[in-house]
This record gives structure tokens, sequence and C-alpha cells, in this order.
């Protein structure tokens, strides 16, 4: 493995420049204590931006900068501008995606010069980075800012090992398909061989997206697009436990708990802790609060809310909207309830340093985290690892917003719908009453639980996954027909008097058109298949799906022998069409209804009847219905077809039903043992492929098209570079 490098739009590191003086700060983030140790030990960068626009940042200042951030941090600089920070990061980062993602539609801005500016900002970093990276180290994109990196690193390092986590919810596919550029923001990501997310919802709704918007299927999350794959899986970001755990054993918290303990004594404290956004659900939880005053007045005076809101975004204006908002609801309801010496809310508009931070998190009884939609939300996770569940008596309640990612690892909280406001204001007076028992109870195995995934672990196991791609990948590689694979073969080639070449056609000698009969054979395949067919060293059999007819009207024309329908029909050089073997067609008659009823409730879907086989085609059908009908109707088919010897054939969007003995191996055997070949090649895209890779002998190369796994031996990227490869072999290109 090579180095890891670790992307953000944030360093966790963040730069002063006074004058002459230049200091960094580092930050004590989840993610910087997560992941620094990975990449310090694998000799490795973090890059991002360090917090101060570059813009009257001479040559001179930024050499020092590079220096400083290097040598004391093992970090690099991307050099963003008040006009990228406007346009990128407050523009179509948050004014965007951001609001997009947490289904915030009404705050949702589609502007497309703001897309220009975040394109043009993710290729800053490309271009930022690719400087430092090789091809053989391992890449860490994080999160919503940077979409777009994980392709454009792709083009420009096309081996090297790229992980993207997204840290906030993926949207169901009906909110991201309001995205002008949703293709492209998907195209971006798939760049990586692994994409995170938070919760298996946020798995699904990706995939879901990528199915409808690019028709890209996946098997167990893995999304094959052309000739790569892209693993998507979840990964709930944990937090770093034991510095929570005995945090509350610091000098410096025991004195902030005296300063809270003077201020509130004996009263009951429900805390909620989030930085001023929107989907925090600050306003919901006020309301909440004030409903709770009204129906259970036996707590006025015993009660308060310590409610600390972290300014931020503020240059956005849905933000700045906010702020004016929760004042004067926070005013409202001190006005209605508070008495002299009894103030129901605690307001604070700060971020509070850590030792307060953990203060609060012990001091409180009940942590009230309802944000409206949140991709994680840590805060819930610091809460329960702060709590002292060690000693007797009262260890406090967790109330979490079931729109929470981190509500799907903490089940054993009390969990709310942040809208309804009565029910979360029965819920603070059911904590408020709830046994120490039964919070013990509902506590531990939380804390055993965020205990065990920490935020090392949690990093750990993704390296881990993006690593165990790569290997599998290399296997693959190492079967790639390049180099001193490619000088042998061409050597043998040249030795050898009797050749066969067995070459599939769609997906290998031509791109897959989303229209079939798009993909008539253009001047540059028919120059190669023309070459072939001129050495009378060699015999060339065209192997496709596809029927007799088209393949007489495109190869024709050629000296070259020819396999139909996935082999039910094959055809010797200048002879005429046989079949493989007599075959049955009565099944037809008892299938065809089943399938045209399935055909008559997938809007969009055709049958096709062939000579030998029957088409389900679902290409225009909806893809989530076509996926759900074609699971059922695989399910019948296999219970009926079992005493029938009849196969079901997956290809790209049908489902053919044939007979199993009908495949390009039996048909491929025809050709195979006519003769005593010294040379054997076969080239092939998919699984109906496969048959043909294992009935060649034991010398002979069959060469998969994509980087999948395969049975073939050897490996080529995609059309282009088959098409590279024979008129090389052939001597059509020097
Ligand atoms: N936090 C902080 N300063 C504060 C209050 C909170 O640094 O004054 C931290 C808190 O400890 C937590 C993070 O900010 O780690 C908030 O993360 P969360 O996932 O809850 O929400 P986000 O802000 O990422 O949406």
């Amino acid at each position: 493995m090579g180095r890891l490098f670790i992307i953000s739009n944030r360093l966790p590191v963040t730069l002063s420049v006074e004058g002459d003086k230049i200091s960094a700060t580092a930050s004590s983030g989840g993610l910087a204590t997560g992941l620094s140790s990975f990449y310090k030990d694998a000799g490795g960068l973090w890059f991002g931006w360090p917090g101060i626009s570059f813009d009257d940042v001479d040559a001179e200042t930024g050499r020092k900068i590079e220096e400083l951030l290097i040598n004391e941090h093992q970090c690099g600089a991307v050099k963003l501008t008040e006009e990228d920070l406007e346009n990128y990061y407050y523009g179509f980062s948050n004014k965007t995606i951001w609001p997009l993602s947490h289904y915030f539609t009404n705050h949702t801005v589609f502007d497309n010069d703001l897309w220009k500016a975040y394109k043009r900002v993710n290729q800053k970093f490309c271009d930022t980075v690719v400087e430092e990276i090789g091809d053989d180290d391992v890449i860490w994109v994080n999160d919503y800012q940077l979409m777009l990196l994980p392709n454009m690193l792709r083009q420009k390092l096309p081996h090297a090992s790229i992980g993207y986590f997204h840290h906030i919810p993926f949207p169901s596919f009906e909110l991201f398909r309001l995205m002008p550029w949703r293709r492209e923001i998907l195209q971006g990501l798939l760049g990586a061989d692994l994409i995170g997310f938070h919760t298996y919802d946020y798995v699904r709704h990706f995939l879901s997206s990528v199915r409808r918007i690019l028709g890209y299927e996946n098997i167990l999350g893995t999304v094959s697009s052309g000739y790569r794959t892209t693993k998507v899986d979840a990964f709930p970001m944990g937090i770093d436990y034991e510095k929570f755990h005995k945090a509350t054993k610091m000098p410096e918290v025991k004195h902030e708990l005296d300063k809270i303990w003077q201020q509130v004594g004996d009263r009951k404290i429900v805390v909620s802790i989030d930085r001023q956004d929107y989907t925090k659900g600050i306003k919901d939880r006020l309301e909440a609060f004030h409903i709770f005053l009204h129906r259970y007045p036996e707590y006025k005076e015993k009660v308060s809310l310590i409610m600390v809101t972290v300014p931020s975004r503020s240059q956005v204006p849905s933000y700045a909207d906010l702020k004016s908002e929760i004042d004067e609801l926070v005013g409202k309801i001190n006005g209605e309830h508070g008495t002299l010496g009894w103030m129901p809310i605690w307001y604070h508009f700060r971020s509070v340093p850590f030792p307060m931070l953990i203060a609060l998190y012990s001091f409180a009884d009940i942590a009230l985290v309802t944000p409206l939609r949140d991709g994680m939300n840590l805060v819930a996770k610091e809460f329960i690892a702060t709590r002292p569940t060690e000693r007797d008596g009262d260890v406090g309640v967790l109330i979490i917003s079931e729109m929470a990612g981190a509500e799907k690892e903490l089940g054993e909280a009390v969990i709310v719908n942040p809208f309804d406001h009565d029910s979360v204001a029965d819920s603070i007076a059911r904590a408020l009453r709830m046994p120490a028992e039964e919070q013990r109870r509902r506590i531990i195995p939380m804390q055993e639980r965020l205990k065990r995934y920490d935020i090392t672990k949690w990093a750990g196991d993704f390296l881990q996954t993006l690593e165990d791609i790569k290997s599998q990948q290399n296997r693959l590689y190492s079967k790639k027909l390049s180099g001193r694979l490619r000088q042998d073969m061409f050597e043998r080639y040249g030795k050898s008097s009797k050749r066969l070449f067995l070459l599939d056609y769609d997906g290998s000698l031509k791109h897959l058109e989303d229209n079939p009969m798009q993909a008539t054979p253009d001047d540059e395949v028919l120059e190669i298949l023309s070459a072939i067919t001129s050495d009378e060293k060699n015999e060339l059999v065209i192997v496709s799906g596809r029927d007799r007819a088209t393949l007489d009207e495109w190869f024709g024309n050629l000296q070259a022998g020819m396999i139909a329908n996935h082999g039910a029909w094959l055809k010797h050089k200048g002879q005429e069409w046989e079949m493989l073997e007599p075959l049955d067609n009565e099944w037809m008659k008892n299938l065809r209804p089943i399938m045209q009823l399935y055909v008559d409730r997938t809007p969009g879907a055709e049958l096709e009847e062939k000579e030998f086989s029957l088409v389900f085609h679902y290409r225009r059908a909806v893809p989530e219905m076509a996926h759900v009908r074609v699971s059922e109707l695989k399910d019948d088919l296999r219970t009926m077809t079992t005493s029938l010897n009849l196969g079901i054939l997956e290809g790209s969007k049908v489902i053919e039903i044939k007979n199993t003995n009908i495949n390009k191996g039996n048909s491929g055997l025809r050709f195979i043992n006519k003769a005593e070949w010294d040379f054997v090649m076969a080239v092939g895209d998919d699984w109906t492929d496969e048959d043909m890779f294992t009935v060649l002998p034991g010398n002979s190369y069959s060469i998969k098209v994509g980087l999948v796994p395969s049975t073939a031996k050897y490996h080529l990227n995609d059309v282009d570079a088959v098409r590279d490869f024979l008129k090389n072999l052939l001597g059509l290109k020097s």
C-alpha cells in the first residue's frame, strides 16, 4: 500500500497571519483525532483549506505557510480565495447541496454560477493534490463540498485507491432528482472505489439515485459503472469514546461544574447543544419545551433548559434569519414563564470550550437532541459517552430524534419525531420521571456500542475495506494484458500458423448503446475484423446474442464464422446456418402468458419472442419498479423451469429464458474442436461469455473486457482498449 492522503474542505489546522507572524493551531475535532494516526503513520498529508483567504497572501508568505503546515502538521494547503469561499463553500455547498440533502427545498438555491464555482474549486483541489499524490497512493476524500473530486482524481490517477465518505444525509431520489446537475454529481462520486455513508438508509437512497439517474445496477452494494466498480457501504462514524468518558475527571471540568451548580442548584437540567442551523430543529425544540411548561406546571421553577447554539454560516441568509427567530422565541417563553428566581431557558449563542461542554453533558439530567434531519449527530453520542455510569443513582436520559443518523445506533434512547411537539413535551416529562434503574438499563448498552465502534475503529474499518477492494482489483490488474504479458502474446501470435479468434460483439468490440439497434458496426471495427480474416492463418468467429439476420446483415461480407442467439445457431465460414441441436419449443406456450402478465404490470417493459427464447426487456421501465418485478418474475420462473432444462439469462436490462444447452460454450466447442489450433483468443464482456471462456483449451487467451471478476485469464479495460490491442496485434498500428 502507498501513502495515505486525506482531503477535506477544511484542514484540521487553523492558520493565522499577522504581519510576519504565521501560526497554526491544530483542531482536536473527532475527524482529526480519528484520522491523524493513520495518515501520519502512512507518511501522507492532509489537504484542505486552512481557514484564511489567500487573496492577499504574497508568494513569500505562501511558501512560509506551506513549510509550516508540512513540517509541523503534515498538512497541505488548498489556497481558496474570498470568491471561492463565497460561491463554492457558502454558495453551492451550503445553499444547494446542504439544504437539499436535509430535505429543506425551501432553502435550496439552484444557480448555474454557483455550480460553476463548485466545479472550478473541486478542480483546484484536484490540481493542488495531484502534484503530491502518486498512482499507487491511497486517497480519502471527505464530504459534500468535494463530490466531484473522486472522478477528477480518477482521471489523473487511474490506479490510486480512492475512498469517499459522505458526512451528511443522502436524500431520497425524489429530492435528489431536483438537482439540475445530478448526473455530474453521481459520476463525480463514482470515480471512487469505495463510498461510505453513516447509515444504510443513505446507502439505499444513493444506490436508488444511481440506478434511476445513471441506469447503473448494483449487486450487494457494488455498482458497475461501465467497466469499473464502486463499493457503497455504511460506516457509522464513532467518537473518541475514552476522551469523553474520562473527561469528567479533569480539574477544569470540576471547576465548570461548580460554576453551573452555583447557578442552578438542585434544579433538573435539560441540555441542548448544536450549531445554529435550520436542520437542527431548534425552533421546534423550543415550541416543544413551551408546551411542556404549559402541560406540566409542576415542573415550573424545578427544570431549566440550557441551550447552547454555536454561530454558524452567518453569511448564508437562511442562517441569519434563523438567529432572530430563535432570539424572539426564547424571549417569549422566558417572558411568559420566568420568575424572579428562575429562567426556564438559559440561552447561549456562542461556542463553549471543551471543559464547559463536558460539564454540561455531565451535569444535565436530559439531553434533548431533536434535529429535523441530521447525517449523524455527534452531540448525542458524546453525551452518552460522558455519563459516569460507574456510580449508583441517576445516569441521565437521551431524547433523540428519529431523523438523526445516530438514532440507528442509539435505539435504547427515548426516540421522538421532532415535528410532533406534543410528544416531545411528554417525552421530557417521561424522562424526568424515569427511574434510575431504567436509565441505566438504557444507557449502558449504548455506551458499550459506542466504546466498541469508536472513531479509530470507524476510520480503520473504512480504510481496511478500501484496502481489500484494492487487493481484489490488483488480482485483476495482475492479469491485465499489458507490458510483458502483451509482448509474449504478440510473439506467440507471430510464431503461430493456425489461429482461432472467438470475438463477442456488443460490449467487447462495440460500446453498449442505450438503443441496441444503433450498434451497427463502424469503419474501425470492420477494418479490424477484415484484417483478421485477410490473413489465411486466422479463423474468425463472431459470437453474439443477436439473431442470424442481423449478423448476416452486419458481417455477411466477411469471411467469418458466426454464433447467433447465444449459441442456438452457428455457421461455419462460407456455409449455411445450422442449429446447435434440435430444440423443443413447447415450453414457450406455457411461459408466454406468465411473462406477458409481468409485462402488462410493468409500464415500459416489452416481451420479445425469439426463435428459441422469450425475452423480457425492461430498459424503458421505471428502474425501481422493474427491479421489484424482475425479482418476482425470476422467482416465478425458477420454480416453473426446474424440470424443463431452461435457464434464465440476465443481460443488461433484459431477462432471457432459453434452453440451458444453448450457450456460447457449447457452440464455441464446435469451432474449437474443428482443428489443432496453436493460438486461440476469446474476448467477451458479460456473463454469457463466461461459458465460452470455460471451454477453451488450457493455453488459450481468454480476455474479459472490464475490471470485474471473471474466469477469463486476462483483462482489458474497455472497448477502446480491445480495439487498440487488436490493431497492435494485427499490425494496423505501430
Ligand atoms: N461542539 C464544539 N463546540 C461547541 C459545541 C459543540 O466543538 O461549542 C462540537 C461537539 O462536541 C460535536 C460537534 O461540535 O463534536 C457537533 O457535531 P454534530 O455531529 O452534533 O453536528 P454538526 O455540527 O456536525 O452538524
